[in-house]
């Protein structure tokens, strides 16, 4: 990391309230300005690298809250990530993170034949049974945890029942690429559907290549440098061979990275041109408002809206949601207090990370039941799996959906 980086910090203090960490602990090791401090020590060679100091780094979220607060432009977040990142570079891959980083993630064949037996665990009552036993979290907490999360699978990833090409409705007023991200198309398919029929109903034709790679993101952050830019190298070739005007995903996470990808392949002119396309499904919907205004039916429905930190700090998106959102006849929406602030999701964090991930998620529960909604909007696949399991087991559960599916059920409503 630039040394100059960790020297960038004037201690104000301004970032302490946004970070989750350090409002939950009141520590100055949990917050944004204690962890460059550390980092700045580590580099100045005062401080070594112990498992307790490196415990302390591993519990940020990577959330970037502190970067969204910092008057001097520090992102203490993606410091401590490159921080981490550096340090795994040498040191190789695990047996596990080879297995899933460089032997599934990039061949979605693959990894949709290997969450297949998970459909038929749920399918067959399988599951059921092991949820009512509680057989795994004893076998192994971690295993618990994670089959805690899984919602229902559907029958079919998007991947495999998406047209290569969908035409827009009417006349065509732009080609667009869609980028399907993994666990959207493994897990909420019914999302992305709704995404693309959004967008063909407004006039564009999709374009979704079928041997699209995961966007990197994962790669990123187990330090997989040469994983990333593997993935980031196939995408652009492979979008780049199609005349699109934008790259469209409604995975928060993915349009974070995707966005990045001229920066990962600097003096690639046509990773430039990639990473320039690349919006968020909003940030499209929200240019069609007025048209959008006029065609929606009205939804007799409380709503709240959860920021992704993948989307309201790392892509700074925050008014095209709620401006949607307000375009749909009878909805009544409440503002979610500290609405960007992390749900405890951030990647693996709920798995690795699972006490402060439950303090963070109970402070967001919370919030989300002060605003009497019955519905929570959201719009990124990890706090879509975090926020659907903690809301259903409230009294009474709140239902959580991803942006698009509530905008296409109004404009495809029967009035
Ligand atoms: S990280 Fe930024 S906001 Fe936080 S103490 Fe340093 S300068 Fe201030
Ligand atoms: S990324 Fe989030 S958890 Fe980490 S220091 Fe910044 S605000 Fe705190």
């Amino acid at each position: 990391m630039e040394y100059v980086k960790l020297i960038n910090c004037m201690r104000c203090g301004m970032c302490l309230p946004h970070c989750p960490t350090y409002r939950e602990t009141f520590l100055e090791t949990a917050s944004p300005r204690g962890r460059v401090a550390l980092m700045r020590k580590i580099a100045e060679g005062e401080l070594g690298t112990s498992e307790r100091l490196l415990e302390y780094l591993s519990l940020c979220l990577d959330c970037q809250a502190c970067a969204t607060a910092c008057p001097c432009g520090v992102n203490a977040g993606e410091m401590v990530a490159e921080f981490k990142c550096e340090r795994r570079e040498g040191e190789g891959l695990t047996f596990m993170e080879e297995l899933v980083l460089r032997k599934l993630l990039p061949h979605p064949d693959r990894l949709e034949a290997a969450v297949a037996p998970m459909r038929v665990y749920q399918r067959s009552g399988l599951q059921k049974i092991v949820r009512k036993l509680g057989v795994l979290k004893i076998f192994s907490p971690a295993l618990g945890r994670m089959e805690g999360l899984l919602p229902e699978l559907p029958r079919q990833p998007l991947r495999r029942t998406i047209a290569e090409v969908t035409l827009a409705v009417g006349e065509e007023r732009g080609r667009v690429g869609f980028f399907l991200g993994c666990v959207m198309s493994l897990v909420f398919s019914g999302a992305s559907h709704a995404t693309v029929r959004l967008l063909s109903l407004l006039g564009y034709t999709v374009v979704t290549p079928k041997t699209q790679k995961c966007c990197g993101a994962p790669n990123m952050l187990a330090g997989d440098r040469d994983g990333l830019l593997d993935a980031a190298r196939f995408n652009v070739d492979l979008f780049t061979g199609h005349d699109l005007d934008f790259i469209v995903t409604d995975c928060g996470g993915c349009g974070a990275e995707l966005k990045k990808y001229g920066h990962h392949l600097a003096g690639d002119d046509r990773a430039a041109s990639f990473g320039a396309r690349v919006r968020d499904i909003s940030q499209i919907l929200a240019l069609h408002a007025d048209e959008l205004r006029d065609r929606l039916h009205p939804l007799h429905l409380t709503v709240t809206y959860h920021d992704p930190c993948h989307i309201a700090h790392c892509q700074g998106i925050r008014q095209e949601p709620r401006r949607l959102l307000n375009l749909v006849p009878g909805l009544d929406y409440r503002e979610l207090a500290e609405a960007d602030a992390c749900c405890g999701s951030a990647g693996t964090y709920n798995i690795e990370k699972p006490e402060m991930s439950d303090r963070v998620l109970r402070r967001k529960v919370v919030n989300i039941r002060a605003t009497g909604a019955e519905v929570l909007v959201t719009s990124n696949p990890g706090c879509l799996l975090q926020l659907k399991k903690a809301l259903a087991e409230e009294t009474p559960p709140v239902r959580v959906m991803h942006l698009t599916e509530l905008l296409h059920r109004s404009l495809t409503a029967v009035p």
